[in-house]
């Protein structure tokens, strides 16, 4: 049996979907301006205001002058009338955002959190979780979903560790945190649930790499427009390039990994673990910090230049150091251009947009994004 719906039935979903994106683009829009912009009659576009107006997910707001007739209705999107919440897990913090449909950030929050696989650290996620639900002045019914990035490898199925020892995850994960959160979970790789906040945040952008620049190193390739997992779900893992062979030991068990000399905590550690510090002391001419910099800049440049050799692609730079990269962004391209076998320069390398909060709102991005479309 064919499950395709009749042609009518497809064409008044497509009214509606174009009628929604409309919306979604944001401002005041009357019957009459949709009507001429989707080239749809009025009954047509009437009926599906209405639905919008019943499902709650426009509101009038307003009018609109007409020379000679009566005020045209206006209608808004309301944004808030649904909303995603993603979580960020780290070793030491939770981080969390709540963000409206059209991808804003409604309120987020952050508390230092040593992570263990315990009944208490879950526990304590579920109430920091309805902490900010309340703060964000939600209810059950507009929550879509929680979305939570990971320092670890995720399945496909959103539910599965396929990998982590950054920190100790169990194979239940999914379980402990769903007993605490009453809603639709699911798992993202950090570095992937951030890369889905820079496509959003620039739609133009349909092919680039995410180097995700933390107290550890991830990345994600996204092309055309979507996450390339892998064949198993381990692309991009840039940390795990050697970039120093029989280097320092890295956790994953190899020596010379690119994690090791990228990793954030490199600078923190110089500056009693505030990279904010290093960087006002690298701003003040710092020696030991200039040093350092340096250093960390010349591995950055190395291991960027192998990424674009292999994807000639833009590369995105984000996570900790990412959200401090803009005053760095020229050296860093004239480094990347020295190296360079075609000599080609470095207008390939961009900051991230989102300084922080990237992987909570990349996770809860996923689930407006699926509304959205659904409409
Ligand atoms: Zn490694």
């Amino acid at each position: 049996m064919s499950n395709k719906r009749p042609l009518n039935v497809e064409i008044k979903k497509i009214n509606k979907t174009n009628i929604y994106q409309r919306f979604l683009s944001g401002g005041m829009l009357t019957r009459q301006e949709l009507a001429a912009d989707l080239q749809l009659c009025i009954p047509t576009v009437a009926k599906n205001i209405d639905e919008l107006l019943d499902a709650g997910l426009i509101a009038q707001s307003g009018s609109r002058g007409n020379t000679g007739g009566r005020n045209a209705v206006a209608y808004s999107l309301v944004s808030n009338a649904r909303a995603a919440i993603g979580i960020e897990i780290t070793s030491n913090h939770i981080s969390m955002a709540a963000l409206d449909l059209l991808g804003n950030i409604v309120t987020t929050s952050r508390v230092r959190a040593a992570f263990s696989s315990s009944e208490a650290y879950y526990k304590n996620l579920g109430s920091l979780f309805r902490e900010l639900v309340e703060k964000a002045g939600l209810t059950g019914e507009q929550i879509l979903g929680v979305g939570v990035g990971l320092p670890a490898l995720v399945d496909i199925d959103r539910r599965t560790i396929l990998f982590s020892k950054i920190i100790d995850l169990e194979s239940n994960v999914y379980e402990q945190i769903s007993a605490h959160i009453p809603y639709r979970v699911e798992l993202f790789n950090d570095a992937n649930a951030a890369a889905y906040t820079e496509i959003w945040k620039d739609p133009d952008r349909r092919n680039a790499f995410y180097l995700m620049l933390s107290n550890n190193i991830g990345g994600c390739f996204v092309l055309d427009d979507t996450v390339y997992p892998g064949a198993t779900q381990k692309a991009g893992e840039v940390g795990h390039m050697t970039l120093i062979p029989d280097g320092q030991k890295c956790y994953c068990g190899q020596k010379g990994c690119v994690e090791n000399y990228l990793t954030a905590e490199n600078l923190s550690s110089l500056a009693e673990g505030s990279l904010q510090d290093f960087f006002a002391g690298l701003e003040n001419g710092n020696r030991e910090f200039v040093r350092a910099w340096d250093k960390y800049l010349g591995y950055l440049a190395l291991t960027v230049n192998t990424v674009h050799a292999l994807l000639d692609c833009d590369i995105v730079l984000g996570g900790y150091v990412g959200g401090y990269l803009d005053a760095y962004l020229e050296d860093l391209r004239e480094r990347v251009a020295a190296l360079n076998s075609f000599g080609d320069g470095g207008g390939y390398l961009r900051t991230c947009v989102y300084k922080k909060t990237a992987i909570a709102s990349g996770a809860a991005l996923n689930f407006i994004a699926a509304f959205n479309a659904e409409i």
